[in-house]
């Protein structure tokens, strides 16, 4: 089962493919990605993926791509890798170009993939937890879109592990819990999840609407609204959602024990609920 990658067309060893030095997204970060998880050889909520795909194109201006062309790409390479259970990593780049801040006349975005096996995660994290530190939210303000700009994530998330945490926790100046550096936060308090609304601060996870559907499906109630690290330090449980996060329970916030350190319950309802979804 090879791990492939996939340039403008041409599917090849991941060795062997390379971009021109002066593409946009190497030059400027000007390029969005997306990573897409397959369960049991299926792409899990691909349509959803290259809807957000679209709209982050979309919001950067880019030339018109067509996306059927995109869903064919990313089945064909996956089907030639045999992977089944993959991740996917797709970028298009505004184009190639002289290197000058101005958008290119008549660019052509350039489309990269690579697909490789996704290891599971320990199972140690679901058992025991992770922790994680809070960070001051510095990204820029249009965290909805998915561009491959994510130092602050890159730096946040070394931080964290140089501290012997799992990930960090972005926070605005004022207080509000934002999400990690490639996951979604949840809090939970008496039975009810909440959530960090959809707005340009977060990403809009699709792990995230999953989530909240299959939350709703199990009867758990569930608020989108602004918190507080102050309310998350006090919660029964706070959770991590992402595609390759999946659900992980978070036990420890700046070392300080949530709840009483341990995996709450509607972290592992959530987890299985998701698993479900994703197998079916
Ligand atoms: N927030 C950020 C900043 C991310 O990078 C990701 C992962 N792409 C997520 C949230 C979770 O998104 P998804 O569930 O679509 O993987």
């Amino acid at each position: 089962m090879p791990e492939l990658a996939y340039v403008n067309g041409k599917i090849g060893p991941i060795e062997e493919a390379v971009v021109p030095i002066e593409d946009r997204g190497y030059n400027f970060g000007d390029a969005v990605y997306e990573y897409v998880a397959t369960y049991n050889g299926r792409l899990f909520r691909l349509e959803e993926h290259l809807e957000r795909l679209a709209r982050s194109m979309t919001a950067l201006s880019f030339p018109p791509v067509s996306i059927d062309s995109i869903r064919e790409a990313i089945v064909e390479t996956h089907q030639a890798s045999g992977i089944e259970r993959a991740g996917i990593y797709l970028q298009i780049s505004r184009g190639v170009d002289r290197r000058d801040h101005p958008f290119p006349q008549d660019s052509v975005p350039q489309v990269v993939m690579t697909v490789r096996h996704l290891a599971e995660k320990p199972v140690s994290y679901r058992q025991r937890g992770i922790g994680v530190i809070t960070a001051t939210d510095f990204r820029w303000h249009r965290c909805d879109i998915k561009t491959v700009q994510l130092l602050p994530n890159v730096m946040a998330k070394q931080r964290a592990l140089d501290a012997g945490a799992f990930d960090a926790v972005f926070v605005s100046e004022e207080g509000v819990v934002r999400e990690a550096t490639s996951s979604n936060v949840y809090i939970a308090n008496q039975g009810t999840i909440v959530t960090h609304p959809l707005t340009e601060r977060i990403l809009g996870g699709i792990t995230r609407q999953v989530l909240l559907k299959v939350a709703q499906a199990s009867g758990i109630p569930v608020a989108e609204r602004f918190y507080t690290v102050e309310e998350m330090m006090a919660a029964d449980e706070v959770l991590l959602t992402g595609t390759t996060t999946e659900v992980l329970p978070v036990v420890t916030v700046d070392g300080v024990p949530i709840g009483d350190g341990q995996p709450g319950p509607l972290c592992k309802t959530l987890f299985d609920a998701l698993r479900k979804e994703a197998e079916r």
